[in-house]
């Protein structure tokens, strides 16, 4: 398209059309604002750009596309990979059964989540046999907590009362779920309010008995910077295999995710969004990166311009201006660039070289043209490719008058049309001009 082809050729001559340092400073400036505003956490959100960085500078610029603008989208699509490894959901064992450990801070969401999985594991294909165990010992009514929420979706649960040690219960209710044919269990632990060590060497000899398919941590998402110390503390600790993000129906945007995923470098594979136990969801990572990033028009706007790019298209055109061939299709084509982008004397101006022609007579023109459309709707196809049939050729005036009839325009309108279409074409060959020299010289690249 002559769009993508004048857009690239503007942005070559602004020293815009790679991706550098320089044009997308203030981009960066306000994606790191945005991650923060995310939650993300601030050593996270430097190490992410640090890394986009290092891929997009040199990056050549997608015409139609502002630099900075890309590189929004080459930030979603790095958020986008790194919180979406593709591994298998929830782990399941061949033979005996899938143990899964939830372990996290008080309140996060645990024993919510516990019965989320339970429901969620029911409704797998084929559905598994889920024992639910009540390895809450400290919290008062956490035991009965998870006996209702047993009963809401139908699930065993198991508990030895308060009075008997986390370990032993985990250990036991393996061996009962082994005798009477579970598949699954699902072992809600105890949490506290801050990281401490007795938590932590709890959950590590729980871990030892139980052996564990699945170590999930359960994030608050309104958790925001601390998720991600939260995160290295428990993977240090006990090593988690992957996260669930509770309470994501807050107003929360979701920052956490991306802090639990780079530092742990494992999956967040659910997010809670409700309090209800069916209130559970898959994590989809394009969803979330939107959501952090919050840019959802530009990235829109970004992928619909990669569509359009269309290198042959482009170096047709290209040359076509190069071989002065500006035809009356071309014509209309720019009226509608000149809808889209404004105007052109507007790019004009930023071409060094070209203001042989007055701003205000090019603007003059420009709106004259966008009047003209329907003149050029009157002529034949064949006089719209071959201009000179209505400007050299000896038939000229006669086919003037012709459409200026058909169109329900005098013969001075069609005149104008013509010397409007002269000036046009001028310009596009004084640019293709500029583009040699520019190349030749080299100086600009
Ligand atoms: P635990 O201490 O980690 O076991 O946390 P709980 O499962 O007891 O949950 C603490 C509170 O958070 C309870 O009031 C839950 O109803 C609530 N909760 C848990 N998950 C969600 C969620 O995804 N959305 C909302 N809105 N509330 C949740
Ligand atoms: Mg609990």
């Amino acid at each position: 398209q002559l769009i993508d082809t004048m857009d690239s050729t503007v942005k070559k001559l602004r020293g815009a059309d790679k991706i550098t340092e320089k044009n997308v400073d203030r981009t960066l400036k306000d994606v790191k604002r945005a991650m923060l505003d995310a939650d993300v956490n601030l050593k996270v959100v430097n190490k992410l750009i640090k890394r986009v960085k290092e891929r997009a500078i040199g990056e050549a610029v997608i015409a139609g596309v502002e630099p900075g603008q890309q590189l929004i989208k080459i930030m979603y699509d790095e958020l986008t990979s790194t919180m979406g490894q593709k591994e298998t959901l929830l782990a399941r064992r061949e033979e005996g059964p899938t143990v899964i450990l939830l372990s996290g801070l008080q309140g996060a969401g645990k024993t919510t989540a516990a019965a989320k999985l339970a429901l969620y594991c029911k409704k797998e294909d084929p559905p598994r046999k889920v024992l639910l165990v009540a390895a809450d010992v400290y919290r008062p009514a956490a035991i009965e907590q998870l006996e209702i929420l047993g009963k809401q979706t139908e699930t065993t649960v198991y508990s030895l009362g308060k009075d008997e040690s986390p370990v032993k219960i985990a250990k036991e209710a393996i061996n009962n779920a082994k005798m009477q044919g579970f598949d699954t269990v699902i072992i809600d632990t105890a949490g506290r309010q801050v990281i401490d060590d007795a938590l932590m060497t709890e959950l590590k000899q729980i871990k030892e008995v139980s052996d564990p398919d699945e170590v999930l941590l359960v994030v608050d998402a309104m958790t925001g910077q601390e998720a991600a110390n939260l995160t290295k503390a428990f993977n240090d600790a006990v090593g988690i295999t992957g996260a669930i993000l509770s309470k994501m129906d807050g107003d929360s945007r979701g920052g956490a995710a991306l802090s639990v995923q780079e530092v742990s470098g494992q999956p967040i594979k659910f997010i809670g969004i409700g309090e209800k136990v069916e209130k559970l969801d898959i994590f989809y990572p394009e969803r979330m990166a939107s959501r952090i990033l919050g840019m959802g028009d530009v990235l829109s706007f970004v992928e619909k311009a990669q569509e359009k790019v269309d290198e042959k298209k482009a170096v047709e055109m290209t040359k076509k201006m190069m071989e002065k061939k500006f035809n009356f299709q071309d014509f209309i084509d720019q009226a509608k660039i000149v809808n889209s982008m404004g105007s052109l004397g507007g790019m004009m101006k930023l071409m060094p070289g070209v203001p042989k022609v007055k701003q205000s007579e090019l603007r003059a023109a420009e709106d004259r043209l966008k009047k003209s459309t329907v003149m050029i709707q009157s002529m034949t196809p064949k006089e719209r490719q071959n201009p000179d049939l209505l400007i050299t050729d000896r038939t000229a005036q006669s086919r003037l008058r012709r459409i200026a009839k058909g169109s329900g325009n005098t013969m001075e309108q069609a005149k104008s049309l013509i010397s409007d279409f002269k000036k046009m074409r001028e310009m596009m060959s004084a640019m293709s001009n500029q583009m040699v020299q520019t190349n030749a010289d080299g100086s600009i690249s």
